[in-house]
């Protein structure tokens, strides 16, 4: 095992604190694998071969336990109690917000709200920062690569105040057009938000140039950072964004649990997103005082041990290096394009210049989920679908699409496994 730095130690009385995590040995895929028990097993008689990352990733042991570790000994409800148990999870879970802080480059704790995921994070920007600021005719700007996570929300707030949502046009290899973007930033326009790495074509966008082109009109930006944060080393303050959400669960993290960054004077600014315990300084029947950020957007009992086990998953990315995690990836990235470039009847979708390792493809006159179906039975899991990208599947003019995405425990051999299932695949199918 690697090894993340976040303390998985079953003792009473041991709980995680926030420390810095460097890797500590070179990345060796192999080492890497042996910390993901699910890779293990075999499905239909073949050994697993796990390229659907980009729907969810697969679990490092050093997570498990931790979140093992947090209900089998360290448990209790957060911030109410004077009790050691309670002491401890407080301990454990605002330690987590300090990790997160660390690990999205944020200045402070504060700027950290746990929330369900990135959908929970971008409905919390659509409402509570959002919606009071539009006004009939104002306009919020999207791209045409968007989650449906990015768009449903902002349709919402658009309906009900009679502002209009406009959608930056992409190009065919799924890059953002920036001078159409560029053209699309008016005096109306309220907020810009875009995916940071797209699901469904891998396009890494140009984030600081986002920044850019809005914050020189004073235009809010958020990023839907689900793809990018197991990817990409984040620093949101240097970013210069105003808001940033990612996915716990995509990040070898548990279920139910994200991270949204806003800047603090932002946030500080905002109205609840919903009202509740914990989210509250004073409360009579007249009038409620609220809480300071980020307790404020965290009414009831919080998703506690979700966030330790966030928290130690991003230990374990950091221990692994995010850097050696690119590379890898790349490498993948670079072998299986050209892999698959050699089967005439695939077409890939998204061709961006810059990419994570995500493929998205059809293969000519086969329905996509056969391709899920046989290459599933060849032990090889890949997603099929619209990806929750309806509109970008319309772009493109296809219903569906194939997509296999990598995670830094995958291999060139399990690359070559998918090429070997398509070719089977073609075979079943025949000429
Ligand atoms: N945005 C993107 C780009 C995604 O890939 C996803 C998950 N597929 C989401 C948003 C939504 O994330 P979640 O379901 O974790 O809230």
């Amino acid at each position: 095992m690697s090894g993340a730095a976040f303390s998985a130690d079953p003792l009473p009385g041991k709980v995680a604190v926030a420390r810095r995590c460097h890797p500590s040995l070179p990345f060796d895929v192999e080492r890497v694998r042996a910390d993901f028990p699910a890779l293990e097993q075999t499905i239909h008689g073949k050994p697993l071969a796990y390229l659907d990352n980009a729907a969810s990733a697969q679990k490092p042991q050093a997570m498990i336990d931790a979140v093992t570790s947090a209900y089998t000994h360290n448990y209790s409800n957060v911030h109410r109690g004077v009790h050691t148990l309670s002491q401890r999870a407080t301990e454990a879970y605002e330690g987590a917000r300090e990790i997160a802080r660390r690990f999205m480059g944020a200045a402070r704790p504060e700027e950290i709200v746990f929330v369900r995921g990135t959908t929970e994070g971008i409905n919390l920007v659509a409402h509570s920062f959002v919606r009071p600021r539009l006004a009939p005719g104002d306009e919020v700007l999207i791209s045409a690569m968007e989650h449906h996570s990015n768009i449903v929300p902002w349709q919402i707030v658009c309906e009900e105040t009679g502002a209009r949502l406009r959608v930056a046009p992409i190009t065919d290899r799924g890059e953002i057009d920036l001078d159409a973007f560029e053209d699309l930033l008016t005096d109306r326009t309220r907020m810009v938000a875009v995916v940071h790495v797209s699901n469904a074509l891998g396009t890494i966008n140009p984030a600081r140039r986002i920044v850019e082109l809005a914050s020189r009109r004073g235009i809010p930006t958020l990023f839907d950072g689900a793809q990018a944060a197991p990817h990409l080393e984040l620093d949101v303050a240097e970013l210069g964004c105003d808001f940033y959400t990612i996915s716990g669960h995509k990040l070898f993290g548990p279920t139910g649990i994200g991270a949204l960054y806003g800047r603090f004077e932002r946030l500080a600014a905002m109205k609840p997103y919903e009202g509740g315990g914990e989210m509250i300084r004073s409360v009579t029947f007249e009038a409620t005082e609220y809480n300071d950020p980020p307790h404020r957007f965290e009414a009831g009992t919080p998703h506690i041990v979700g966030a330790i086990g966030l928290g130690a998953a991003m230990c374990y990315v950091e221990e692994t290096g995010l850097d050696a995690i690119a590379a890898h990836e790349h490498e993948l990235l670079i072998h299986a394009t050209k892999r698959l470039g050699e089967i005439p009847q695939v077409r890939l979708i998204g061709t961006a210049a810059e990419k994570a390792a995500v493929l998205s493809f059809v293969v000519e006159g086969i329905h996509a989920h056969d391709v899920g179906t046989i290459l599933d039975h060849q032990g090889v899991a890949v997603r099929v679908g619209h990806h929750c990208a309806q509109p970008l599947m319309d772009r493109y003019g296809v219903p569906a699409t194939a997509r296999a995405s990598f995670a830094f425990y995958n291999t060139r051999q399990e690359v070559d496994r998918l090429v070997d299932g398509l070719h089977q695949l073609l075979e079943f199918f025949g000429p």
